[in-house]
């Protein structure tokens, strides 16, 4: 019978096609939490007395990443806050909200929820019904690195983190790559920095460790979740992608692995190769950093005949 390889217990919950590692539940946990602190030592990811602000969606992403880091809070290495966006979408997003107060409730950690609604005056669900709207996903991605990012500043936190895993984090190698698309490829990382004192830096303790994973996580440790997907989703690019790699990994268990270890390594030459000195100025409408006199959230809120709330 087959016992976990670290501690012979015979109620394993995990085997690991790539190592043939055998888990129990208590190992499991403790492998993953390892697996991320050894992303953020060798990463650099947390300065000590560092406040760092955790975008909790509630999914299992986040609620892993806030998981995780709390144990650096618990030794009084770092401050924590989190930040949750509301993007107005009816029978979904509450079950997220209600989840990350429970678990920011529980850990005791300063939470604040933001909605589209207040920082734009319109919402997802209002937006899906303007005629020739874009796809549901580009105002998303835009409105929320926005309202986090300006939630970062009124906390006075230091970073940012995101809950990216391995997979999100080779399905944008992938996909930047097969579009021929330097200008993301070369942002792709651990740590994003910007020369803009008004960008926060983000970082990805998580990175290194696959989806599948995380969510055993989140169950191993009977953390609530929000499951549901989101409502708008829809077939994209990013899910082509995804699928080819779950495909290719089934008789290549260490294909995203080897994806991103290689990718680390031709980054730093690609830095080298493409680095642009663009400087990042502040948005004529909104002051947000924008490389552009006019920021895109500013162009699509514009499109939509919004105006964005200036503070
Ligand atoms: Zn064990
Ligand atoms: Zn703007």
């Amino acid at each position: 019978m087959e016992v976990c390889t670290k501690c012979a217990n015979p109620k394993i919950i995990i085997k690991r096609k790539q190592s043939g590692q055998a888990l129990c539940k208590n190992c499991f946990i403790e492998n993953i939490q390892k697996k991320a602190i050894k992303t953020i030592k060798k990463e650099n990811l947390i300065d000590k007395g560092d406040k760092i602000l955790v975008a909790l969606s509630g999914g299992k992403d986040s609620v892993a990443t806030l998981d995780i880091l709390n144990t650096f809070k618990e030794r009084n290495i770092i401050d924590l806050c989190a930040v949750t966006v509301d993007e107005g979408i009816a029978n979904y997003r509450e079950d997220g909200i209600a989840i990350a107060r429970k678990h920011t409730k529980r850990l005791g950690i300063e939470h604040k929820v933001v909605s589209f609604k207040d920082s734009f005056d319109t919402d997802l669900d209002e937006i899906m019904k303007v005629p020739n709207h874009r796809i549901s996903c580009s105002y998303c991605g835009v409105f929320r690195r926005w309202i986090i990012n300006r939630a970062a500043r009124d906390f006075e936190a230091d970073k940012i983190a995101t809950g990216h895993n391995l997979d999100d984090e080779v399905q944008a190698i992938l996909m930047n790559y097969l579009e021929g698309n330097i200008d993301n490829l070369k942002v792709i990382g651990a740590k994003t920095q910007s020369k803009s004192p008004l960008f926060r830096s983000k970082i990805k303790p998580l990175r290194e460790i696959p989806e599948k994973e995380i969510g055993l996580y989140t169950i191993a440790k009977d953390l609530e979740i929000h499951l549901a997907g989101c409502p708008y989703a829809q077939k994209s690019f990013r899910g082509e992608i995804s699928e080819i790699i779950k495909n290719l990994s089934k008789n290549h268990p260490t294909i995203m692995y080897s994806t991103l270890r290689g990718f680390d390594k031709i980054k730093i030459g690609l830095k080298k190769e493409y680095s642009n000195d663009f400087q990042f100025d502040s948005c004529i409408k909104c002051g947000e950093p924008s490389s552009n006199e006019i920021c895109r959230v500013c162009t699509f809120l514009d499109e939509l005949g919004k105006k964005v709330a200036i503070e």
